[in-house]
Parts: structure tokens; sequence; C-alpha cells
């Protein structure tokens, strides 16, 4: 295969992907439809344009297998989010390429993985290689902003995207070290579950000069003392402890036993209290709880007759949002209001035991010899969880090559991605695709 002729062709396309300006809002993530439209009808891969409202596209294309397997669903989003024009030193929507990078809005997040997932369509399409499944690109509006009129949509309304038995949607990296080794792929299978309180305390207006103890911020604080010093109890999901297994032989030798069991590990203090004091690790073997808004009195010599607060918890899923919540009022006492704000599915994660994650890891073992390939319980919320509800084994992975730095670039200023990343991209996708569909 002629990889830097097709690096070119790549480029090419990612440059003028990325001068589309598909900010959402408003998103017009039409253009982008478009700009896919012409490529697949040129190469006469079928496809089908989708714009459930004026403007908002999205695009379907389906590289055919026999039908003895079921699909394989690579799934990205066309629009990005804004851009702080004058902070960024080049023109975010010009596709400008300097010392091996391509900087662009959407460059990283996801523009990207659309150039890639489209290209490993049209190269296993020219290579003629016969699939077992359908490789189904769907490229999707509203990420950004909730997905209503994207991938949702697209799950309720187009039943070939349902029938797919896995999907590849954005996520993690392959992580560098600081001498640009890789340390791990990061491929995540779950997520928490978005649980978000709203809490309000009442008490009686007065003169800030006689201070009585009804005063509805003294309360709210003392209730908020107490649910914000729970340590909510560990509750290790079988990916969670696969996730520090694979992880142990990275850890320095005092922590590798702790790694490798990780329920005993939790259970010394000192090593306890040393991982806990990393945020992605605490947010992988608990639920969590963030006080995220605080609000009560607008002058200085008044008590307000009311104040309120909103909790942002995540939990684990299969927690028991019921016993979460009793245990949440039970601190903060009865005079403290509890309503709920938004509450998101419990959704389990997806299986590690597939050919597709085998195809990736062996993919891995390949190129980056003894490097892990780790499940991540996503802390935050991605649209992998409407593909999950619909019982498809969904895997949150850009195959791309980033030290953690660079993946700050997401959403920040100068995105970029490096030539060479889209090359790996493109190899690895062609190279599961071949293993896991054929
Ligand atoms: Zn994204």
């Amino acid at each position: 295969m002629d990889w830097d002729h097709l690096l070119n062709e790549a480029t090419r396309h990612l440059q003028e992907y990325l001068r589309i300006n598909t900010t959402n809002p408003p998103g017009n993530e039409i253009e982008g439809a478009n700009f896919f439209e012409k490529i697949f009808s040129t190469e006469s891969i079928p496809f089908q344009v989708f714009e459930p409202s004026p403007g908002r596209g999205s695009i379907l294309a389906t590289l055919k297998g026999n039908g003895k397997k079921k699909p394989i669903l690579f799934l990205n989003h066309i629009d990005v989010v804004p851009v702080e024009k004058e902070r960024w030193a080049v023109d975010p929507f010009a596709g400008i390429i300097e010392e091996g990078y391509l900087y662009g809005r959407g460059a990283l997040d996801d523009k990207s993985m659309g150039i890639i997932e489209m290209m490993a369509l049209l190269i296993l399409k020219r290579e003629n290689v016969h699939l077992k499944r359908d490789i189904l690109f769907f490229a999707g509006a509203d990420e950004e902003t909730g997905g209503k009129c994207g991938i949702q949509w697209a799950l309720e309304n187009i039943s070939s995207l349902g029938e797919s038995e896995y999907a590849l949607n954005e996520g993690g990296y392959v992580i560098l070290n600081e001498d640009g080794v890789a340390d791990r792929y990061e491929i995540s299978t779950g997520q928490k579950v978005v649980f978000q309180l709203q809490l309000k305390a009442k008490g009686t207006s007065g003169h800030a000069s006689m201070p009585h103890s009804d005063n509805p911020n003294v309360k709210l604080i003392h209730g908020l003392e107490e649910v914000t010093k729970w340590e909510t109890p560990y509750n290790i999901l079988p990916m969670v402890k696969e996730f520090f297994t694979r992880m142990a032989p990275k850890q320095p030798p005092g922590d590798r036993k702790f790694f490798e069991d990780i329920e005993k590990g939790l259970s010394n203090p000192p090593f306890s209290a040393k991982l806990m004091s990393h945020p992605i690790y605490n947010a992988m073997v608990r639920d969590t709880i963030s006080l995220t808004i605080l609000q009560g009195g607008s002058k200085v010599n008044v008590i307000p007759s009311e104040s309120s607060a909103a909790l942002d918890c995540r939990l684990i899923p299969g927690s028991s949002k019921e016993n979460f919540l009793k245990e949440i009022k039970k601190r903060l006492g009865d005079e403290i209001e509890v309503e709920g704000k938004m509450e998101g599915k419990s959704i389990p994660p997806s299986s590690l035991n597939t050919d597709f994650f085998q195809a990736i890891q062996k993919f891995a073992s390949r190129n980056d010899p003894g490097c892990p390939v780790v499940p991540l319980l996503l802390p935050g919320a991605t649209d992998s969880r409407f593909l999950r509800e619909k019982g498809i084994t969904t895997y949150d992975f850009c195959p791309f090559r980033l030290p953690e730095k660079e993946v700050l670039r997401v959403h920040g200023h100068d995105e970029r991605i490096s030539l060479k990343n889209l090359e790996f991209g493109m190899r690895m996708l062609v190279e599961v695709i071949k293993e896991a569909a054929t």
C-alpha cells in the first residue's frame, strides 16, 4: 500500500474539511455532509444524506460485506466548538500546515476521525477486501450540544445503525510518554452516570445586625459540609479492576502488587490515599460529588429567606441511585429540600471479550510491543451512551498517538494533528477491520 500517496490524499481532504466552518451553534453540518457526499459518490460507495432540520445534516455511507456478521459502525461528528480566534496563532478555518502539523478547529475533535474513517472505507473498497460485515460510516450533526439532531435522531430513524454489533467513537488515544514512546492505548468502554441535584434551604429573612438561628445560608453550609466530606464507598467494576491490572507493570515496584489487586490496594490506607489524590482514579472507583453552584443572599446587611446549591454527582453504572440519595438526604438533614435536576440512565460498560477489541489489542502488540491496552471508565458523558443503550458494543478510541499535553488542545487554542498521526490512524483502522471483518 502506498501510504505516502494515501497520506497526501487524506491531508488534502482534511484541509478542505477544516475550511468548512461547522461551529455549533449553529452547526451548519449539511456542508460537511455534502463534502463527504462528493467523495463517496466519486468512489461509488453508497450513501444517504439526512437533514432532520434545516442545515443540520448527517451522512451515512455503507461499505457492503457479505452479511455473515453484523456491521461495524464508524462514528464521528461534523460540528465543532467555537473558537476564540484572537487566541490562535493561525486562522482556525484555513487548513494551514506548519512543521508537520495540520492546524484547525476540529483537527483533533473530531474532523480528523471523520477523515481517517472515510479513508479506511476508500482503501478497503479500492483493495477489494472481501468483508464479512458491512462497515458503516456515520458523520453526525450536533454532538457538541447534545446530539438531539445528530446521533440521537439517527438511532431513532435509521434502522440499519441499530443493527451494528460494534461502534468505534471518539474518546481515548494512544498516550505517549515524555520520550514519545507509547505508554498505553486508552479505550473507553463505559462511562459514569450523571445524577445532578438541586438543593434549597429556607429560613427567615431579617436585618444582619440581629443574627438568629433560622439563617438558610448557615443551614445550607452545614449540610453541605457533611455531604462534601462523605467518602463514598468503593465500587469496583470488573472493567476497572482490569484497567488497574493492565496498568500494573507500568507502576513503581512498591505499587505494582496493589495495582494487580486493586481491592486489596484500596484496603491499604497509605496506598489508597495516594491513589485517590488522582482525580481520574478516584472517579473510576466510586460515586463522586461536586458542589458546583452555591447561591444565597444579595446584600451584605440582609439575612436572606432562601439559599440554594447544586451538586453534580457521577455514579458508577449499577450503583443504586436510591441508596445514594438516601445517604445525601441523611447528611443534609431535614431542613434542606433536595430535588433531582438531571438523571442519566445507568448503562453497563461494553465487554472487552470481543473480536473487535482483540483486533485492536493485536494491532497494539504488533505496533507497540508490551504497551498495555486499557479500558477506561469515563468520568464524563459521550454519545456512546446512546449506542450502548441500543445494545451496540462501543469503544471510544481515536487512533492517534498523543502526549498528554497535546490532548489539552481539544476544545482549546491551536488545535492540531500531526500528519504522521493521520497515517497511523488510517493504517490502524484498515488493519483492525481486516482482522475483525474478514
Ligand atoms: Zn468530539
